[in-house]
């Protein structure tokens, strides 16, 4: 069982030129490596795995001892080890690309499909960290809550981290992140589960645009009001940076403060998610969702979330963006929590589940957004007949509650 912190960190200003320097050697490393990946299949059709990669880390090192010689072993294993794992993804999306394509004479819904773009050399400033195993050139120093803890890496030295909540688990591995001007470490710890009495009961969950979802036994759990008005200030602030002057002062400013407004917005989000999640987890032995958004995902993750000011201008898109990225952050929040406490999450296949009738299974009609139409039933609340349904495809009997 896994669980991560994110813990602000307050490197020192020499330590954080380290810092810095740390990720840019990791930077070049990690584009090093893609290049070779690149030019030996370009030239010889040829393709390097990990393993070969990681094989000549030695002969990097010692070639270099001012640079990539000093820094852990380890972690550079493991920037190659996140080369790989880009790489696989690449592998996966060429191949269901060229699935899609042999669908789409027939069908006629996959011309819209996007190129799979090779991957691509990371800037030092999109390079924002770096995975060291917990006791190999990084070491981990807890406190008690609202005291400083002390993280250590090779090449950084001992950074103080302010420690909001406990850190709970063996020490696993430590990551030294940026974002933006701010500096954090991410402490992932292993536990072991703490089983929760069993309470006989299951749920099926539908989540939508409107709420953030509808249980099977009709409750209701609202989005975030604060989603609103920070897409207003998102909006305008995006506006604002599009008319100011490239590379002037004023721009910098706005990019911050975006900055900043997207941080706001994902940490309220998680906030909301954990607590949305602990109730859940708490109630129910069963926890039936759709297996939904993995695809809008993996699409809008090509525009990137963080920054859509150039692929996501409209505010409709805007607005779809910050609740996109909620959806799946809950998914693994709910599936971390469920595991950690030895309850059960049931993905069910999201085809129809809104628009078919969950006690008779009639196609309904939909006149509006919340509501569907049983040619028998009548008038059903379209999220509450989702959430019935998924809770009956888990195999949760009707999708109602069932009283132990
Ligand atoms: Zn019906």
């Amino acid at each position: 069982m896994k669980r991560a912190y994110k813990l602000r960190a307050y490197p020192t200003r020499p330590q954080a030129g380290r810092a810095v320097r740390l990720l840019a050697d990791h930077c070049d490393l990690y584009n090093a490596a893609l290049q070779e990946r690149r030019e030996a299949w370009r030239m010889r059709n040829l393709g390097i795995s990990y393993g070969d990669q990681s094989a000549q880390l030695r002969q990097i090192r010692a070639a270099d001892p001012d640079g990539q010689g000093r820094h852990s072993f380890t972690a550079q294993q493991q920037t190659l080890r996140r080369l790989n794992v880009v790489f696989a993804a690449y592998f996966k999306r060429v191949r269901e690309t060229e699935k899609g394509r042999q669908h789409a004479g027939s069908k006629g819904e996959h011309s819209k499909q996007r190129k799979v773009g090779y991957p691509r050399c990371k800037p030092y400033q999109r390079f924002d960290q770096v995975l060291f195993v917990a006791g190999d050139a990084a070491s981990w120093e807890p406190a008690d809550v609202g005291r400083w803890a002390h993280v250590g890496f090779q090449a950084v030295g001992r950074v103080k981290v302010r420690q909001h909540r406990p850190v709970v688990g063996w020490v696993k591995t430590l990551q030294p992140r940026r974002e933006s001007r701010r500096w954090y470490v991410i402490v992932v710890t292993e536990t072991e589960p703490v089983l929760l009495p069993t309470t006989g009961r299951s749920v099926g969950i539908d989540v939508g645009v409107m709420r953030f979802l509808t249980t099977s036994d009709g409750e209701v759990v609202a989005n975030l009001r604060f989603l609103d008005s920070a897409q207003e200030r998102i909006a305008d602030l995006q506006r604002r940076k599009q008319r100011a002057r490239p590379g002037s002062g004023n721009r910098r400013r706005l990019r911050r403060a975006l900055a900043k407004e997207w941080r706001k917005v994902r940490d309220q989000r998680r906030d909301f998610h954990h607590k949305t999640a602990r109730g859940l987890v708490d109630n129910y032995d069963t926890i039936a969702l759709e297996q939904l958004r993995v695809a809008a995902m993996t699409a809008s993750a090509a525009g990137t979330v963080e920054d859509p000011g150039r692929n996501v201008a409209a505010k409709a898109g805007l607005n779809r963006s910050i609740l996109d990225a909620g959806w799946a952050q809950f998914t693994s929040i709910l599936v971390a929590k469920a595991e950690s406490a030895g309850r059960r999450v049931v993905l069910v296949h999201p085809a129809h589940t809104s628009i078919d009738c969950h006690a008779c299974g009639a196609r309904c009609g939909r006149p509006r957004q919340d509501t569907v139409v049983c040619p028998v039933h009548g008038d059903l609340d379209a999220d509450l007949n989702g959430a019935r349904n998924i809770a009956s495809r888990a195999g949760l009997g009707s999708g109602q509650a069932s009283v132990a």
